[in-house]
């Protein structure tokens, strides 16, 4: 049986600026990403990377051409159902965007609460759980300033995946960190997913991490390399 995609990109294309400065960024675009699948992107800085996710993640509008997340059509969407969209994506970013005035339970609780309706003892229940998962169960308590790198990237993943999202978005998770805490946090986020079923779209320039992917998939010039396009599913 053929497993729906999580993903349909269709023929897209996107441009920056207006008038005699609009630059073509994205060039004709195809892509299917399917539930469960890990996607790596790689490709040179200025290729289209982050342009490519963050339509995907509903941060931009489509301008032009198809993107269907779980089926749903973005192409010409509102910025309300934008917004619904993206309590279904958890997203990791390079720098880890944590909150410095909350510890670790409450950044991570923050965004339980955001997407819930649930009483302040289960989210911290859950905030807590989703810690001792990335492996910080001794650090629940302790503000980001008083922690490393890949433990505050650590603290991120468990904000993104708290949800159980059907899509984690990441770009670039790895690059402010040594080789190990890279490792590290790709090896969590991987093992995660798998017993979720959530699908994650990885952009990186970490040629050490490209082993967990189930795919990998190339960006140039914002173009897509051709056998980027069909997954072959087992
Ligand atoms: P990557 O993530 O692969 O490094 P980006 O998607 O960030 O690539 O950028 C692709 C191209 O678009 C680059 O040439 C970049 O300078 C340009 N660009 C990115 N963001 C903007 C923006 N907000 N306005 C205008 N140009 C942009
Ligand atoms: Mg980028």
């Amino acid at each position: 049986m053929k497993k729906e995609p999580v993903i349909t990109i269709k023929n897209l294309n996107h441009y920056y600026g207006k008038g005699a400065l609009k630059r073509q960024i994205l060039f004709d675009i195809n892509l299917d990403i399917y539930a469960g699948e890990i996607v790596i992107m790689t490709g040179p800085s200025g290729s289209g990377k982050t342009t490519l996710l963050s339509l995907i993640g509903g941060l931009r509008s489509v301008q032009e051409g198809s993107l269907k997340f779980l089926g749903e059509e973005l192409f010409g969407v509102s910025q309300n159902k934008l917004v619904q969209m993206r309590r279904k994506i958890g997203y990791i970013f390079q720098a880890h965007n944590l909150l410095g005035f909350l510890t670790a339970r409450q950044n991570v609780q923050m965004a339980v609460e955001l997407n819930e309706n649930i009483s302040q003892t289960e989210a911290v229940s859950k905030s807590e759980g989703m810690l001792g998962a990335v492996g910080l169960k001794e650090r629940i308590n302790y503000y980001p300033d008083n922690l490393s790198g890949g433990q505050k990237q650590r603290i991120a993943i468990a904000r993104a995946l708290v949800n159980h999202p059907p899509l984690v978005l990441a770009d670039e998770p790895t690059a402010a960190l040594d080789k190990q805490s890279g490792r590290d946090v790709v090896e969590i986020m991987q093992s995660l997913a798998k017993e979720q079923g959530t699908t994650i779209l990885l952009v990186t320039h970490d040629n050490r991490i490209l082993d967990i992917a189930d795919r990998i998939i190339e960006m140039e010039d914002g173009l897509l390399a051709r056998n980027s396009q069909s997954a072959v599913i087992s």
